[in-house]
Formats: C-alpha cells, structure tokens, sequence
C-alpha cells in the first residue's frame, strides 16, 4: 500500500499558507482516492496554528532553527519526516521555500521529482498532470518508481478543511551545524510588494499609461499614483504587459515595475479569480498568459483593440486614466 506524506513548512505564524492547505487538499484526495495511508508532516519555528487546521496522523518537527528558510535546516526537516513517514509519495506545496530544497530532498532518498504539478488523477493509478512549453501543452505522468515526491501549484485545489482532530508526534531532532545566518527577508520588489499570488485580482498595466495622452502630454507620475493607489486599496496583484516592463529596462518608467511583473508567453501565467487589463492592447502573446485568470476586464480607449477579438467578457472602452480615478475615489 502507497504510503502518502504532506510535507510543509508553516509561515511566520506557525500557520499554513493558503497553497499549503490546497496541496493537503491534494494530499488528502490522492490518499482517499488510491486507498492510502495518508500522514502530515510539519516543520516550523512553531506549528501551532497548523495544528488547528489539521486532522488525522501528523508529525512535527519544531524548534526556533527551522523558523527560516535555509537550506540546510528545511531540508533536515523534511528529511527526517519523510524517514518517520516511511512515505513513498510526497506531496507538497510548489512555493518558494519548499521547492529551494525539493529536488535536493528528493535526492537524499533517490525519488523521483515532480515539480509545477498541476493535476492529480487516481482513477486507475497514480497520475499526475503539468504544462509544458510555457503553458502550451500539458502532459500527464505516471511513475512505478517510489519514492515519487510531487510539488502542487497554487490555485488548483480548494484549501483543506480539517473535519476531526490530529493526533501529533513530535519528532526530536538536532538542527544540522549551519554557516548560513538569516538576517531579515527583502521582496525582490523595490519599493511596493506588487506580486501578490494570493489576490483575488490582477491589475495588468499596459504601455500605454507610458503613452502621450489626448493632450499631447505624457502622465507616468500620475499613472504609477493612480496604479499604486488601486493596488492598495483593491489589494491587487500587479501584472504588466511586455512591452511595458521593456521600457522599464530603457529607464525608470514605473519605479514598482520589473520583468518579474510581466504576464504572458514569455512572462508568467498568474491565477487569479477576476483581472483587469489597463492600457494594454491585448495581443496574443499577452493574453495567453491570462489563461486561467476566471474573469476578464479590460480598458482601451480603442474598440478594436485585441480584447474585444473575444479576449476579455468585459471591455471598456474609456480613458484608463479616468475610469481609475474614479474607481480609487469611490474605492476611498
Ligand atoms: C515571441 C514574443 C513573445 C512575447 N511575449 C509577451 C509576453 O509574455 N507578454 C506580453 O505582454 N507581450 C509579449 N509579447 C509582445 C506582445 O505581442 C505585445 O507587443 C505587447 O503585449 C504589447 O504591450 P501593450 O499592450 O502594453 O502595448 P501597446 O501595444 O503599445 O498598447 C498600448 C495600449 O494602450 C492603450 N491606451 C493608451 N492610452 C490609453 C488610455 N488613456 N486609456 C486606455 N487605453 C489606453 C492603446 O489604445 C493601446 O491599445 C511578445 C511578443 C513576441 C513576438
């Protein structure tokens, strides 16, 4: 019988991130579907909060040293609980953190990896799916070899809800001797934190709030006034075309705006329940990264600008520099 273990770090709360409580959904699903033995293991400076979400087998790892994110601690961590969960599939959550050390992990026990996993079949074995070619096609992977360890995106699954109480073992373990001191955690942003995967939407700004306006001016400080005000008070995701963040590398545009903030073919796939392009034509090499963006709106001043080919439910077509205005004013 497969043996499934959830692995997670908990967060500065000793809670657990929303994308950890989806891969337990994952976890638990796999479990249920395959007949398997499911158990949860959790490393943290603390797992108190995480404690309280959860049911069913788990075991801990605790103490100040496995608080950060470092290599050496995580994955010492992670190793001891896949050694107490005898587990021969790991599911985990696909952020930052874990997958600086999965690989390395996975290694440690001569599994096979998967990582960007974006699907869990069960139906007559273990199957698992993810894109490839930038989001272009997606395949499907089965695996005989175990152990097989298996980081889950975010946004796939529903956050689990734990319905009984956990039953916990502490597992004792000396934190390995380590070089690496963590002083403090810098957003690779400057300025703003603007990339937000946990917001209920993206703001996707275009070239052209960069653009001369109808009176014949350019408005770059009012536009990043007007985007970095929505984006507080809306709690948004900040996305950028292409072309906009090129222009960035041309001179300070936007000062929140960098190449991490661009969606598309060659940017990023962001998942986000609604979101709302600004100043942006709507070409297809943009627009495919918008796949799995739910709900599509966007301002052009131009009615036939690449949104209104059928790309986006809702188009305006209005000055984004007016319609955002007015939006933050009645935002408060
Ligand atoms: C191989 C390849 C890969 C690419 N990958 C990507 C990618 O990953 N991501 C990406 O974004 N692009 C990508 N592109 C580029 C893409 O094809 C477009 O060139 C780019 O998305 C255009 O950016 P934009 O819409 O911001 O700018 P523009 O095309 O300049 O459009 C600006 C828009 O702003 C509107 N506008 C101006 N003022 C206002 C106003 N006041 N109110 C409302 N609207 C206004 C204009 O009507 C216009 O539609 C790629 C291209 C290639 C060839």
């Amino acid at each position: 019988m497969e043996k499934i273990l959830f692995l997670s770090h908990t967060d500065e709360n000793g809670d657990l991130s929303s994308i950890a409580l989806e891969a337990l959904t994952a976890a638990s699903e796999t479990a249920a579907g395959l007949g398997a033995e499911l158990t949860v293991g959790l490393f943290g400076g603390t797992v108190t909060e995480a404690l309280r979400r959860i049911d069913g087998r788990v075991l801990i790892v605790e103490g100040a040293e496995f608080g950060v994110s470092r290599y050496a601690t995580d994955i010492a961590a992670a190793e001891a609980l896949v050694k107490a969960g005898e587990a021969t599939i790991v599911i985990a959550p696909g952020d930052s953190r874990t997958l600086r050390s999965f690989a390395g992990l996975a290694a440690r026990f001569n599994a096979k990896v998967d990582t960007h996993v974006t699907g869990i079949e069960t139906a007559g074995g273990l199957r698992v799916s993810r894109w490839f070619y930038r989001q272009r096609m997606q395949a499907q992977l089965s695996r005989t070899a175990r152990p097989w360890f298996i980081a889950v995106e975010g946004g796939v699954f529903r956050p689990y809800e734990a319905k009984g109480s956990a039953d916990v073992r502490r597992l004792s373990l000396d934190p390995p001797s380590t070089r690496t001191q963590v002083v403090e955690v810098r957003a690779a942003q400057s300025g703003t934190q603007t990339i937000k995967p946990d917001a209920k939407l993206l703001f996707v700004a275009g070239a052209g709030w960069t653009k001369k306006q109808k009176d014949g001016n350019v408005h770059v400080d009012e536009a990043a006034e007007l985007i970095l005000d929505f984006l507080k008070k809306a709690d948004a995701s900040l996305g950028s075309s292409k072309s906009l963040v090129d222009l960035q590398g041309e001179g300070q545009v936007l000062p929140f705006m960098s190449h991490l903030n661009q969606v598309g073919q060659t940017g990023s796939t962001p998942r986000h329940p609604k979101g709302l392009a600004t100043c942006c034509h709507g070409e297809e090499p943009h627009v495919v990264g918008w796949r799995f963006i739910n709900e599509r709106r966007a301002i052009n001043l131009d009615a036939n600008c690449g949104w209104a080919q059928g790309k986006a439910d809702v188009l305006y077509v209005a000055d984004a520099f007016e319609v955002m205005r007015e939006v933050n004013r009645l935002l408060g």
